[in-house]
């Protein structure tokens, strides 16, 4: 998977993506990450790329220009157009659904944006997504890039390891992971959960499934609408309610 981010922060990327398992990942080549400079594009010899905005108002918009030759430069390498991904917080909010998508991806641009943002005229000619990672607004785009290849690099094959599956996780069915514990057996008066330590499997499943859709009951209720659930999830989940009323 090539990972390609246009920004003018650079480094801000490389060592945000250069440590822990994405770093191992650009080591054993799992993904490739490429960050192209909007700057190195800039046509005036102060390596300005914004200006202030037409109409008025306050704040700098990065200027169309640089932006679309450093996207041209990222463009030739590859003989189909890659998506190019503008992180804005005007855009669809990223989840896990969308990181299965694009993880099925072979090439992605980000596209970061700062002070205002960018030229709309860039953007009309480049972009192919538009994703937000929340409802807040942020100084810079390199963060909400940093996200979203965190995301989608955990689901391309050869990142994670046994150890860090990304198998049974949040989101899986749309439910919410159940709780889990490690040594030792009890911390400060409180024991592990009984039927982990009883070596049941069937038993384990059974109340690792019921915890996930308690706790996704609990704090994400609006997930289980599109969960995918059989009868007997259907009937815990009667009995959750049934007990409230109570
Ligand atoms: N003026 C813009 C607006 O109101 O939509 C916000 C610009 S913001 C200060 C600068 C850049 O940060 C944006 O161009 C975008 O790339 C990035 N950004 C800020 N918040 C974001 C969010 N929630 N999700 C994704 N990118 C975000």
């Amino acid at each position: 998977m090539n990972f390609h981010v246009m920004t003018l922060f650079p480094d801000m990327i490389k060592q945000g993506c250069g440590t822990s398992i994405l770093g191992r990942a650009q080591e054993n080549g799992s993904i490739h990450l490429e960050v192209t400079n909007i700057r190195d594009y800039s046509d005036n010899k102060h390596g300005h790329v914004d200006d202030y905005p037409y109409g008025g108002g306050a704040g700098m918009v990065m200027q169309a220009g640089p932006v679309c030759r450093a996207f041209e430069a990222i463009r030739g390498q590859y003989e189909e157009a890659p998506r190019v991904i503008y992180v804005t917080p005007q855009g669809k909010v990223f989840n896990q659904a969308m990181a299965e998508e694009f993880a099925s991806c072979s090439n992605l641009v980000f596209l970061c944006g700062h002070y205002e943002g960018i030229d709309e005229r860039a953007l009309e000619k480049i972009v192919t997504d538009y994703v937000s990672i929340g409802d807040y607004v942020l100084t810079g785009g390199e963060l909400p890039a940093m996200v979203m290849i965190d995301a989608i690099s955990r689901l391309v094959p050869g990142v994670l390891n046994n150890k860090e599956s990304a198998e049974f996780e949040s989101f899986h069915d749309n439910l919410l992971e159940y709780p889990q514990y490690t040594r030792p057996e009890v911390f400060e008066g409180e024991r592990v959960p009984e039927v982990l330590l009883s070596g049941h499997h069937a038993n384990i499943e059974k109340w690792r499934r019921e915890q996930s859709l308690l706790r996704t009951w609990e704090r994400r209720p609006d997930l289980l609408e599109d969960a995918v659930l059989d009868k007997k999830d259907r009937k815990y989940l009667e009995t959750l309610k049934k007990d409230l009323r109570k």
